[in-house]
């Protein structure tokens, strides 16, 4: 396994200088190009990781993924999808157009509007304690207990997100949530600046693997039932505009972020992430894409 991890990052590392970072979070262009980390965690918690693979970076809209876990702990299934859509989107992660044209809920959960809506579901007083359960969630998922977030990214995001306010306000005015908006976007952003490695994400990706239960501790984690909801959405909307054709070309349950992380799961397998940071045209990264592509290959791990 060790060797198929190496060759996927010498395969995947003739992109490395494909792509552009993410310049509209003025903070994430300070990051190093060039790195490029690959890790596997198996169902059994052995970790597999070639390059730079103990990076940690912000997982952007990888938290999608664990904000959603955490809500339907938090509320359940039908009061997060009274408020967010299960259908995928051809349009970009940040679009606003099916705000205006559509019923007004947001399409699915793994969009920038869908998650600001899954946010709005969590229970708690304040940011504070909302972003609380959030971080308790990702420590589990990593199989960590000390996660943070990077307060620079944080702020660089509450500074420039002006889409996101948009969507947040163009939902509220619908009727999709009636709670603060700034309160909601502290907790969104919050969450995309959570810094994770490819170590900790690929540790996630195994627990979703395993139905749930941590391949470390035994723990279960997620309940099953969340564990169908989150990777069927991954399969079809975890790569935005791309999900089509990562699911034709590669098969594997995936969230991509504008970190440059991608999230891999396939189920009773394994957990997969990648890191580089220089992104395609759909915000996806593009020697994470390769690597990706060649593992599923490699190991025949399209669920397809
Ligand atoms: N924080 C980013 C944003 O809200 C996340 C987007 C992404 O990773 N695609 O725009």
């Amino acid at each position: 396994m060790q060797q198929i991890v190496n060759s996927s990052y010498c395969y995947a590392k003739s992109w490395l200088n494909e792509g552009e970072v993410a310049d509209y979070i003025p903070e994430l262009c300070k990051v190093d190009k060039d790195q490029f980390g690959v890790c596997i965690t198996n169902l059994v918690g052995q970790t597999y990781g070639s390059g730079d693979f103990e990076q940690k970076f912000t997982v952007q809209s990888i938290c999608k993924v664990i904000l959603l876990i955490t809500a339907l702990k938090d509320v359940g299934f039908d009061a997060v999808f009274a408020r967010v859509g299960m259908e995928p989107t051809g349009d970009k992660f940040n679009s606003i157009i099916r705000l205006e044209t559509g019923s007004g809920k947001p399409l699915n959960p793994m969009i920038n509007a869908g998650a600001i809506a899954v946010s709005s579901c969590l229970k708690g007083t304040n940011v504070e304690e909302k972003f609380e359960k959030v971080l308790a969630m990702a420590n589990a998922l990593f199989g960590k207990t000390d996660t943070e977030y990077d307060k620079s990214v944080f702020l660089s995001e509450q500074t420039t997100g002006d889409r996101n306010r948009a969507l947040a306000y163009m939902m509220r005015s619908g009727g999709v949530f009636e709670n603060n908006v700034d309160e909601i976007l502290n907790v969104y952003f919050k969450s995309c600046s959570i810094l994770a490695s490819c170590k900790d994400i690929s540790h996630m990706g195994a627990v979703l693997a395993n139905e749930g239960r941590s391949p470390t501790t035994g723990k279960m984690i997620v309940d099953p039932f969340f564990v169908k909801v989150v990777l069927s959405l991954m399969s079809i909307c975890g790569l935005y505009d791309a999900s089509g054709e990562f699911a034709l070309r590669v098969g594997i349950c995936a969230k991509s972020g504008v970190g440059g992380g991608i999230l891999g799961v396939v189920p009773n397998r394994m957990g997969i992430a990648t890191f580089a940071p220089r992104l395609d045209s759909k915000g996806n990264s593009c020697c994470g894409i390769k690597a990706m592509e060649y593992l599923s290959q490699a190991l025949s791990l399209s669920i397809f």
